[in-house]
């Protein structure tokens, strides 16, 4: 029967509009409800410098610890927190607790890395951006030259002028910015002069056929220098492999994070680590 019928049948699996805007709303409110319930935590992927192997820093990764379903990646819900506008009071969220538990470290005598946190463009949107990055940097006592600020490319392309101002004053408070996912987006390597950044980073696609894909090594190789030429500094994302590693290597790759070292790690997991009394699970 099914088979007879074909298309129709597709049609009748095929859950109304009306479904999905309840799930959606439903998934809003659920969202809305865990950020005043306190069931975000972040976890830290380990980030190295590719020539000697050392420690460097880590990004801060959003995750929800749903009571009924467990963790949940943010692949699941950031995009639905971005349309809300959700996003606004969640990375804000973020922001601050990636800032404390980078103070936190500091004055536990650990080693002064850098963290990484996602913006995305709802927050980068809005007026007092700079000003809030500013009051977290203060209210946590991090050192500014602590935080990197991860931007993607369409955060910033076709914006006019009012985004380098935007961008020139967050470095003037003294943190560092990174292009992340570089090249999924507009790929336009010409334009990063324009912005005041400090570093890009290779998006795993680029990175997961590598050294296999002719193709993606020359894009990474041409990304690394280009990027060296203008004088920023280039990090890969999505090493998995010692091949992908020792090519990014051997090609002036300065830093790359993956599960190759690590995943994102929680938080007593990578403080374990840091203080050299835990083995590292990835
Ligand atoms: P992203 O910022 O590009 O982060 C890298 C993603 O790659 C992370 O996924 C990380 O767990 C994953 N990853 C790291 N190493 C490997 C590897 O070796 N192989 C593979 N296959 N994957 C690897 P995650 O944590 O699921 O985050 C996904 C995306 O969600 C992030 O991509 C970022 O765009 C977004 N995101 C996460 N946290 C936040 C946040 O706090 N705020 C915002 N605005 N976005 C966030
Ligand atoms: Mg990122
Ligand atoms: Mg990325
Ligand atoms: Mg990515």
């Amino acid at each position: 029967q099914a088979k007879e019928s074909g298309r129709n049948t597709y049609a009748f699996y095929t859950p109304s509009l009306t479904v999905i805007a309840n799930e959606k709303l439903d998934l809003e409110a659920r969202l809305r409800h865990a950020l005043t319930q306190g069931e975000f935590l972040l976890h830290y992927q380990p980030q190295l410098d590719i020539q000697s192997g050392g420690l460097i820093g880590c990004e801060a990764l959003v995750r929800w610890n749903n009571p009924q379903q467990g963790l949940i990646s943010p692949a699941r819900f950031i995009p639905l927190a971005e349309e809300t506008g959700l996003i606004v009071p969640l990375g804000e969220w973020v922001l601050r607790q990636a800032c404390s538990q980078a103070r936190a470290w500091l004055d536990a005598g650990m080693p002064n890395l850098s963290m990484a946190v996602n913006l995305s463009a709802r927050q980068l949107q809005q007026p007092d951006i700079v000003a809030r990055v500013a009051a977290i940097l203060e209210e946590t006592g991090l050192p500014a030259e602590t935080l990197k600020l991860e931007l993607t490319e369409s955060m910033i392309m076709g914006h006019g002028e009012e985004v380098v101002v935007l961008l020139q004053d967050l470095k003037a408070l003294g943190i560092r910015l990174s292009i992340d996912d570089f090249g999924t987006g507009y790929s336009s390597l010409a334009y990063l002069k324009r912005f005041p950044i400090d570093e890009i980073k290779i998006d795993q696609g680029f990175v997961h056929d590598i050294p296999n894909d002719s193709n993606d090594n020359q894009i990474a190789i041409a990304i690394i220098g280009m990027a060296h030429g203008l004088s920023l500094k280039v990090m890969a994302e999505g090493v998995e492999t010692e091949a992908q590693r020792d090519f990014l290597a051997q090609h002036g790759c300065d830093a790359f994070q993956g599960y190759l070292f690590s995943r994102p790690l929680p938080a007593e997991e990578f403080t374990r680590f840091l203080s050299g009394t835990g083995p590292l699970q990835s």
